[in-house]
């Protein structure tokens, strides 16, 4: 939980007695959710501060273009570097705004480094020119020519699941594609992004990356400066941005909520499929946008996947973690996020839903077991809305046909799995399905698959996605140059 300071400093300096005007805070507070300790504090930038920032960015930005693919790929390795080198470090930081649990927040350095050499080594590559081929008599005269020019300021607004891996996988392929990057990472967690932000200076990189700090304000700000807005939290919040970066004409791209189902088919191996949907759901305690967030299981075994499932669940290790791994989950980001999650839980039960295991808070900061709900339908929220919890609601149905109906029945459409014995039939199934993403017979595998597109349909989404050559061409302008061959 976060909370505004206001600075004694500023109460001065302003010359003023406390009870004439509020004094504008001037800091936040970063605290761990698990302990209440407080884990740091970052400025509120003002959009001053925000505009002078991407000003100077503005200015940076032509020789890091200059600069070329190859250029920029000695930097990045360099950075890739220097995450590997602080992997525990950055680890500490994380846990100290998250109350994540040891081996949750060492996920969030691996990814980055991974991710980082991924667009490092292939940038030059997918922003080659493309000499497409002339169709007309007029055009066989020519050579043409697509070239993949850089917006000159990218923002880059993310939200506190993971306060490294979410700004890392928009920052590196924007500063890969030759633009400039101004970062605003969540108020609930920015220290990550302040320590990315100072491993960029401590390897003398050029000065074409910047994080800001603040709430929704210093957001607004950014979106109000920039060349392109890459934002990934709500739907809410999303719909804001859209209407601002729609009022400027600036693009934008926007990753959203979810609300993931996972079917189960009766031929599936039902302890792979209790195992992958246990770590689908529970996996950083469930604040994972591609978190499996319902589940449908197919009638005829449904009452023996549900005791698998349960058995699973009842394994997770949950508590407040140190630098050594000892719990297998830690706790929610904020107080506000486990106040979700137990609506969701008491709403279902109410309405007829059984709690298999779980089912509250612990009663130490914002942790919440981990939680399997049975004989939930779709007048739920828990089905309906997004959790962002560790809570895996279970439903039964009569077949295939149903699930895939039920499973298409929502606002989001980010990711799904199918699991089965067969999996050319899983496949089948998985075509059927709204959704921008289908795991068969595992979680999250696509998002470990960075050549692949990634992003959500409906409103888990839209704009260019992530992944593959496109995650780094949609901080591109396209160019069209026509030059006559003779
Ligand atoms: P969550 O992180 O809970 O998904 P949000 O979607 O509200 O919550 O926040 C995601 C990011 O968007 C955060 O960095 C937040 O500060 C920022 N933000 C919130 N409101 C605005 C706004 N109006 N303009 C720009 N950024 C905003």
């Amino acid at each position: 939980k976060t909370g505004a300071r206001k600075s004694a400093g500023t109460a001065v300096k302003a010359g003023r007695k406390p009870e004439a005007a509020p004094v504008p805070a001037t800091e936040l507070e970063v605290r761990n959710p698990a302990t209440g300790a407080l884990a740091g504090t970052v400025p509120i930038d003002s959009a001053e501060t925000v505009a002078d920032k991407v000003r100077e960015l503005r200015a940076h930005q032509p020789a890091w273009e200059a600069l070329g693919p190859e250029g920029r790929k000695q930097w990045l390795l360099k950075l890739q570097d220097w995450l590997v080198d602080n992997t525990d470090h950055l680890a500490d930081v994380l846990q100290s705004e998250t109350g994540k649990a040891r081996v949750d927040a060492l996920i969030d350095p691996a990814f980055s480094v991974d991710l980082t050499g991924y667009y490092a080594r292939r940038a030059a590559k997918f922003l080659a020119d493309e000499h497409p081929s002339p169709h007309s008599p007029l055009a066989r005269v020519k050579e043409l020519t697509t070239v993949f020019r850089p917006y000159q300021v990218v923002g880059v607004i993310t939200p506190w699941n993971f306060p490294l891996a979410m700004p890392v996988i928009d920052v590196i392929p924007a500063l890969a594609a030759g633009a400039a990057v101004i970062l605003k990472p969540s108020e609930v967690t920015p220290l990550s992004a302040v320590e990315l932000a100072r491993g960029w200076r401590e390897i003398g990189a050029p000065p074409v990356f910047e994080v800001v700090t603040g709430a929704g304000e210093t957001g607004a700000a950014v979106v109000g400066n920039v060349d392109y807005i890459q934002f990934t939290g709500s739907t809410a919040t999303g719909r804001k941005i859209a209407a601002a970066c729609t009022e400027r004409m600036i693009p934008f791209s926007l990753e959203l909520g979810g609300k993931d189902p996972a079917i189960v088919l009766a031929d599936a191996d039902l302890d792979r499929a209790a195992h992958g949907i246990a770590f689908g759901g529970l996996f950083n305690a469930g604040q994972v946008c591609i978190s499996v967030e319902r589940v449908y299981v197919e009638a005829p075994v449904y009452d023996e996947f549900l005791r698998k499932l349960t058995a699973a669940v009842k394994e997770v290790r949950q508590g407040v973690d140190g630098r050594r791994p000892q719990y297998d989950m830690g706790a929610l980001a904020n107080e506000n996020q486990a106040q979700i999650v137990q609506r969701h839980v008491e709403e279902a039960v109410e309405a007829g839903a059984r709690v298999m295991t779980g089912g509250k808070r612990t009663g130490v900061g914002t942790l919440f077991e981990p939680t399997v709900l049975a004989d939930v339908d779709h007048t739920m929220t828990c089905m309906t809305e997004e959790t962002f919890g560790p809570t895996l609601p279970v439903m039964k149905v009569a077949d295939e046909a149903e699930a895939i109906r039920l499973a298409n029945d929502s606002i989001y459409g980010l990711s799904a799995s199918v699991w089965s014995g067969d999996k050319d039939r899983a496949e089948r199934v998985a075509r059927q399905l709204n959704a921008g993403a289908v795991n068969i017979n595992d979680v999250f595998a696509n998002m470990f698959s960075f050549a692949l597109p990634m992003g959500g349909w409906g409103l888990s989404g839209t704009g260019a996605r992530w992944g593959g050559p496109n995650g780094v061409r949609k901080y591109c302008r396209q160019q069209a140059i026509t030059k006559p061959i003779l």
